[in-house]
């Protein structure tokens, strides 16, 4: 197996590389992983993760989001409960940051749909892309919504959407540097780009260390805080506009970071720990569990200044 390995920081190319934590694959596998930070642009990342060809077998279909409508169990339910209240609150991230209540929408790593189910009753345009076959068939089979295969975005047309969305998706993929020049070909001059994902500076976080859930190795490959996302992002022809919190996943995170402790009554225990952070965050923006960056696809004319700076 070709791990994905690093002598050089993979964001900004430093040699300067120092141990973060170790974490423990606790989902699957329960194979042990080293975080490594790059102590010149604070990137924090997953060294020696699998290749996408061995991903799969470190992501099966059971701990992938769960398919169906039938949740089982406390933390299930609430994962169900919680994803339905988040779809109006998505959309109005979308509708509010695009100024507008329809256009083109491409989902990117789209899982069972219910997103890209959601846009496309509202009178988006939606193209969703997902990696897994299982995932895509649920989609056509429970809302008659056809998905395309991550292989297939190379044929989607350039300059044709006006949002990109990757809803906790960004942090899983192995070559972030192709696929934000993918973004930028695909979206209009001023299209935007919305990335969720956890942060490692959050409340949540920092209280459970490496059993904190939201590490999740090795399908975590990157370990974002608002610094080093826009660092990454930055220098692929965008610029952030906001970040804003992400409010319910420091209680889901915070149950699954207490059941990884073996912890006694863990949904009561993550239930509360999840209520301080969300509370932290509603104070302090930058401690919430996850957060969604807004970036906004810089014109050629911006974007070849910048480059041109950066060469000087
Ligand atoms: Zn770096």
């Amino acid at each position: 197996m070709d791990n994905q390995t690093f002598s050089r920081c993979p964001l900004c190319g430093s040699p300067e590389t120092t141990f973060y934590s170790y974490c423990t694959d606790f989902a699957v596998s329960k194979e042990q992983f080293m975080l490594l930070r790059c102590t010149s642009c604070g990137l924090v990342f997953t060294d020696n993760a699998p290749d996408e060809q061995h991903m799969a077998s470190y992501d099966r279909l059971k701990h992938r989001l769960k398919l169906g409508d039938d949740p089982e169990g406390l933390t299930d339910r609430l994962f169900y409960r919680v994803r339905k209240s988040m779809l109006p609150r998505k959309a109005g991230i979308v509708e509010r940051c695009a100024y507008r209540s329809e256009g083109s929408l491409l989902n990117y790593g789209a899982k069972t749909g219910w997103f890209s189910n959601y846009m496309e009753k509202k009178g988006w345009k939606v193209t969703s892309v997902e990696n897994y076959h299982e995932e895509r068939l649920f989609s056509l089979e429970m809302f008659h919504h056809r998905m395309i295969d991550v292989a297939d975005v190379d044929n989607l047309k350039p300059e044709s959407f006006d949002v990109v969305t990757l809803w906790h998706v960004f942090e899983h993929i192995a070559n972030p540097h192709k696929l934000l020049d993918t973004f930028h070909s695909l979206l209009r001059p001023g299209g935007i780009l919305l990335i969720a994902c956890p942060n490692i500076r959050s409340a949540d976080a920092l209280h459970y260390g490496p059993y904190w859930a939201a590490y999740n190795v090795p399908r975590h490959r990157w370990h974002f805080d608002a610094m080093s996302i826009n660092r990454l992002v930055s220098a692929h022809g965008f610029t952030l506009m906001h970040h804003e919190r992400l409010p319910y996943d420091s209680f889901y995170i915070s149950i699954l970071s207490e059941k990884q402790m073996y912890h006694k009554l863990a949904f009561l225990r993550g239930m509360a720990f999840g209520f301080r952070s969300w509370m932290e965050s509603a104070v302090h923006r930058g401690r919430s569990s996850s957060l969604v960056y807004v970036f906004r696809k810089k014109n050629p004319l911006q974007y070849d200044q910048t480059k041109k700076e950066e060469e000087d």
